[in-house]
């Protein structure tokens, strides 16, 4: 990795990860410039704003998970960050359920034989021991049992990942996947009172949107810093130092150092000269996986009370809904709201090539069908697309990967982060925890 005392950063991509490294450099007075291919920061973390209405590129919160980091988006954000309490649900064959699942709420929604299994399930699992699950389907099944993971996760993650969650590593959980809290679990049962106090959606969100996390970043730094629709096109190097960055119509010849946070095929593929071809196979081998987001505006109050409602039904071509109003006010006018509708996709899938109109009709369809909206209630809709949401993290993935970090670390000056550059399914609040030990390294 990079020499101490360097002067100067060369940070690549201004979207959480670029924007970051950003802020943490700006904090220590290091020099930096960051290269972004498109004409706006932010990344796949954006808030658009549309007439009066106002939505995330996804249904982002930040998770208050490292103490000195919350503190440093409070100190940014100052009194623009909201702490924010709604639950979220599951729809599931027409009913919505808590999510996290409780047994009062699943009484209430699933036949009592059925809750009777996981009930059986889960105690048979707490007596036995396990070998460490290796991919996602047999984690879900030690925590959750067989009939909750097939009725709640098995679907779900079929359609955010695209594979079979048996050929899915157990990280793209990313920590969510806690035991069913069985002793909870039977007590609500027995008693029929609700013990399960944790709301899962509890969380700091900005007032005017996720995406202003950033645009309060691109501030602190200073514009003039940020070249804009400069996408950087190579990296030429010596084996063990990045010599030059072509950006735009521009080369960079006073290489210090480099963050990298592009995407790590794009990274691979902007190397000259051109790494070694086993990495060059490693690296196509890989997925990423997309969001087409439909974004309805609807003339009614609120669509629901919640966060984010989850669909793990196959039927339905999309994920989750989120709704914008329902994490701060001012995301939409008084009288009206906008939900944004995440539906994953590879390239190669079918729901690719469906054109906006015919995406917008079928998903409308579905939601009046389920009772969710009625026809006239949308008065508007758009459409967004996120490239690179999902790295893909395939059983064996991890293997593919040794040999690539193992080159890119042979590079003394070069940085990695970022969920698409490391190639790990990670949260911004992860990636601010890196950009502050790289600059605490660097300093
Ligand atoms: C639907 C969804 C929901 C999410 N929800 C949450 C959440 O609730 N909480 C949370 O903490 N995180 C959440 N995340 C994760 C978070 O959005 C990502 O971790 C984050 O966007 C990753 O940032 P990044 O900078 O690594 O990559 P990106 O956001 O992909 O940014 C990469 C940047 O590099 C630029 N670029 C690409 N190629 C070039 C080039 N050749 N030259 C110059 N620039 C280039 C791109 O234009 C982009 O601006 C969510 C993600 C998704 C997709």
């Amino acid at each position: 990795m990079s020499d101490k005392k360097k002067t100067r950063l060369h940070i690549l991509g201004g979207g959480p990860a670029g924007l970051a490294v950003g802020y943490f450099a700006q904090r220590k007075k290091i020099d930096l410039e960051i290269y972004e291919a498109s004409n706006k920061i932010g990344g796949n973390c954006k808030t658009i704003i549309h007439e009066e209405y106002r939505f995330d590129t996804g249904a982002h919160r930040f998770h208050d998970k490292h103490d000195e980091i919350t503190l440093e988006l409070k100190d940014l954000m100052g009194d623009e960050l909201l702490k924010v309490s709604v639950p979220s649900k599951i729809f599931r064959a027409g009913n919505m359920i808590n999510f996290p699942l409780n047994s009062l709420n699943l009484l209430k929604n699933l036949k009592f034989s059925t809750l009777l299994n996981v009930i059986y399930e889960n105690i048979l699992n707490s007596c036995r021991s396990f070998e460490s699950p290796n991919n996602f389907k047999d984690l879900a099944q030690i925590r959750y049992g067989r009939t909750l993971s097939n009725l709640f996760l098995m679907n779900y993650t079929k359609k955010l990942w695209g594979k079979d969650p048996t050929k899915l590593e157990t990280s793209i959980s990313g920590d969510r996947l806690k035991n069913l809290d069985l002793v909870s679990f039977l007590k609500e049962t027995i008693f029929k009172t609700s013990l399960n106090k944790h709301l899962d959606g509890s969380f700091y969100y900005p007032r005017y949107g996720f995406g202003t996390i950033f645009e309060n970043i691109e501030e602190y730094i200073g514009s003039e810093k940020i070249k804009m629709q400069t996408p950087v096109k190579m990296l030429n190097h010596d084996g063990s130092k990045i010599k030059e960055i072509i950006n735009g119509e521009e080369k960079v010849l006073d290489v210090d150092t480099v963050i990298n946070s592009l995407p790590l095929n794009i990274l691979i593929n902007i190397l000259n000269p051109a790494p070694p071809r086993k990495i060059i196979e490693a690296i196509d081998s890989l997925n990423y996986r997309n969001l087409r987001l439909c974004i309805l505006f609807l003339d009614m109050p609120y669509f629901s009370e919640n966060a984010s409602i989850y669909f793990p039904e196959k039927k339905f071509p999309f994920t989750r809904i989120y709704e914008p109003k329902n994490r701060s006010k001012i995301m939409a006018p008084l009288d009206k709201t906008c939900i944004v509708i995440e539906i994953p996709y590879s390239n190669d899938d079918e729901i690719h090539l469906i054109s906006e109109i015919k995406l917008f009709n079928e998903i409308s369809s579905m939601l009046i069908d389920s009772r969710l909206l009625k026809n006239n209630n949308i008065i508007g809709h758009t459409f967004f697309n996120i490239d690179y949401a999902y790295p893909v993290m395939e059983v064996g993935t991890k293997n593919k990967l040794i040999p690539v970090f193992n080159y890119l670390n042979k590079f003394k000056n070069l940085y990695n982060i970022g969920r698409g550059a490391e190639f790990k399914y990670i949260h911004t609040h992860d990636i601010f925890k890196k950009a502050s030990l790289i600059i605490d390294e660097i300093s």
